[in-house]
C-alpha cells in the first residue's frame, strides 16, 4: 500500500517521498489507519520494520502547532533511540510548519534542556528518568498531552523503568491515545496495556 492511499496530508506524503519511502511497510499499513482514528494500539514489531513512522505519522497528523503546549510524549529506553526517533519524526515533519520536536534524555545538561523546553515544544521523545526529573521541576507539564507512545516497551521494563513509566502515565490526562510498541509481549507488558490502555487493537507483523 502506498502512503497516498492512507488518507494522510499532502505534506506528510511528500516527506515520505523525499525520505525515499516507496510504500508503507506492513506495520505502517496496519497501524497508521488505526492510530489515525485515535484508537489505542499495541504494535508487536522489531526495530527496522518502520515502527517509528507508524506512530510518528499519526502524531504529526494530530498535533496542533497553534497550541504551544506539549501534546505528544514518546517514551523510549535509551538516549540513542530518543535521538533517532526525534530525527525521524523531524524528517517526516519537514513540510509541516511550526511543529517543535525535542529529544530529552539523561546525561545532557538539564539547564540546557530547560532552555530548549521554553521554546514551546509540541512533541517530546524522552527517556523516563529524565522526563520524571522535568516533571518534578515542572519544566515539563503533561496536562495537554493527548498522545503517549511507549516505544520498545519491553526494553524499558528490562532497564527498570516500570515505576517511572507508570508514574508518567498516571499524570497524563485519561482522555488520550495510548500507543505501545514492543518486540516481545511478556506478561508485564500485557499488564501495562490492560491498566493504561482502552480497547487497544493488537497489531502484529
Ligand atoms: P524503524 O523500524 O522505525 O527504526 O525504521 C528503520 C528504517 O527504515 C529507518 O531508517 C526508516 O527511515 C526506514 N523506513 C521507515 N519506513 C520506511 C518505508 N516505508 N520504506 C522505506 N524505508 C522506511
Amino acid at each position: 500500500i502506498r502512503f497516498d492511499e492512507l488518507g494522510l496530508s499532502e505534506q506528510i506524503v511528500k516527506a515520505t517521498v523525499a525520505m525515499g519511502f516507496e510504500e508503507a511497510s506492513p506495520i505502517q499499513a496496519k497501524a497508521i489507519p488505526v492510530a489515525l482514528q485515535g484508537k489505542d494500539l499495541i504494535g508487536q514489531a522489531q526495530t527496522g520494520t518502520g515502527k517509528t513512522a507508524a506512530f510518528g505519522i499519526p502524531i504529526l497528523e494530530k498535533v496542533d502547532p497553534k497550541n504551544k503546549k506539549l501534546q505528544a510524549l514518546v517514551l523510549c529506553p535509551t538516549r540513542e533511540l530518543a535521538i533517532q526517533v526525534a530525527d525521524e519524526i523531524r524528517n517526516l515533519s519537514r513540510y509541516l510548519h511550526g511543529i517543535k520536536i525535542l529529544p530529552i534524555y539523561g546525561g545532557q545538561e538539564i539547564v540546557k534542556q530547560i532552555r530548549s523546553l521554553k521554546a514551546g515544544i509540541h512533541i517530546i521523545i524522552g527517556t523516563p528518568g529524565r522526563i520524571m526529573d522535568h516533571m518534578r521541576r515542572k519544566t515539563i507539564r503533561l496536562e495537554d498531552v493527548n498522545t503517549v507512545v511507549l516505544d520498545e516497551a519491553d526494553e524499558m521494563l528490562n532497564m527498570g523503568f516500570r515505576d517511572d513509566i507508570e508514574t508518567i502515565l498516571k499524570e497524563i490526562p485519561e482522555e488520550r491515545q495510548t500507543i505501545l510498541f514492543s518486540a516481545t509481549m511478556p506478561k508485564p507488558i500485557m499488564d501495562i496495556a490492560k491498566t493504561y490502555q482502552k480497547d487497544a487493537e493488537l497489531i502484529r507483523v
